[in-house]
């Protein structure tokens, strides 16, 4: 059998993984030790289940898979980012980054292959939409890190902490990746809690609002990098979608569900000469203050250039003259370090682009380069 036909049980719901398992008459608990195995183990082969009689792990081999991504290349930055270039079995590139901090990792995952949306300063952009990718195929890039980082199952010594901000635009794969963070947040699986998930939009306005009625909901980011209709459009396409007033109210109707002391985020990504004046800021502003949102903060990120976009980030003082320019108005601003911009791995740089130099590291390696 291909793989392509072997069902991708890592993208399944408990509920879905029992369903499956009893067709071969197994009861409710074996379901959950292969949730466990696929997930709180992180084991990447039927074989390794070993607490699972020999012959249903030969079922297991016969008709489903664990694994459906390939790791084609993987490249680490000076700063200790990593950029992994993974395959589907259909032959689209996913890019996943890890980013490790002093006292935590973050993961940022790709939603899509490729992406729809043109915005005019995005590498990834370029690529187009290649397609969506499954609940299993996103579930299965946060396993393939950690696999990678801390050995396979190997325990994490920090708080794992995820993005929705790779390839992509995850609000266009609403379905897949709300399914596959309830996944992820499972306590006996690998425990990643909402409350440590950012999932970012260019702006679905129903999709903003579908996403406030959520229960166990991770925060959010909207991605914006314009004060004006007359910018944004020319930035951002999906803005002549919905204007920036359709986006404010959208963002206005989460605020209202947000739980006290909880926040959210507007990124601005600051390109040199063209978004970046005082201006803008105090126009930026009064965007905010015009629709009354107060729980927010802005999350400044100077442009990650890239030899096919036509803009440079501007200099460190107009940086920050931007920033003391919205924090004198009231507005939370913080600037973003770039990480991982020497291997094409920060924000907006995620194009499946191949280097040179590739670094194939051993389990133990890759270990002691974290710690
Ligand atoms: N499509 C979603 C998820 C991607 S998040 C979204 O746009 O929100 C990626 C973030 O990086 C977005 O805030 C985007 O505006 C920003 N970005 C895109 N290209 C960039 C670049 N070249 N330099 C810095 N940030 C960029």
């Amino acid at each position: 059998m291909f793989v392509s036909e072997r069902k991708h049980l890592t993208g399944m719901s408990r509920g879905e993984l029992a369903e499956f398992l009893n067709e071969f008459g197994e009861p409710r608990y074996r379901a959950d030790q292969v949730f466990r195995g696929l997930h709180q183990r992180r084991l990447q082969s039927f074989q390794e289940m070993t607490d699972l009689p020999k012959a249903l792990r030969e079922q297991l081999c016969e008709s489903a898979t664990p694994s459906v991504l390939t790791v084609e290349s993987k490249y680490v930055s000076e700063d200790g980012t990593r950029r992994f270039l993974m395959n589907t079995a259909d032959g689209n590139p996913v890019e996943t980054v890890f980013i490790p901090t002093e006292n935590r990792d973050t993961i940022c995952f790709s939603s899509q292959s490729g992406c729809a949306l043109k915005c005019d300063f995005c590498l990834t952009a370029k690529l187009g939409l290649l397609r969506n990718l499954t609940t299993g195929e996103i579930v299965e890039q946060i396993i393939t890190v950690l696999n990678d980082v801390y050995g396979p199952g190997g325990e994490t010594p920090h708080g794992t902490n995820l993005v929705a901000m790779g390839a992509g635009e995850p609000f266009m794969n609403f379905d897949n990746l709300i399914k596959a963070l309830e996944i992820m947040s499972d306590d006996d699986g690998l425990f990643i809690v909402p409350n440590r998930v950012t999932v970012s939009t260019v702006g679905i306005v129903p999709k903003i609002i579908e996403f406030s009625k959520l229960q166990r909901r991770p925060n959010l980011a909207i991605s914006l990098s314009a004060p004006t209709d007359e910018l944004r459009d020319r930035l951002m396409p999906i803005n002549k979608r919905w204007k920036i007033d359709d986006l404010m109210a959208a963002a206005k109707t989460f605020e209202r569900t947000l739980k006290p002391g909880e926040r959210f985020t507007f990124e601005y990504v600051l390109l040199g000469g063209v978004n970046d004046s005082i201006e803008q800021a105090r126009k930026l502003a009064a965007v905010l203050r015009k629709h009354g949102l107060h729980r927010v903060k802005i999350n400044l990120i100077p442009h990650n250039p890239a030899e096919q976009l036509d803009y440079h980030p501007p200099e460190i003082d107009t940086v920050e003259a931007f920033k003391r320019t919205l924090e004198s108005l009231g507005v939370s601003a913080y600037v973003r370090t770039p990480r991982g911009r020497d291997i094409f791995a920060a924000c907006g740089q995620l194009a499946a682009k191949h280097e040179a130099n590739p670094v194939k590291l051993t389990t133990s390696e890759t270990a002691e380069l974290t710690l």
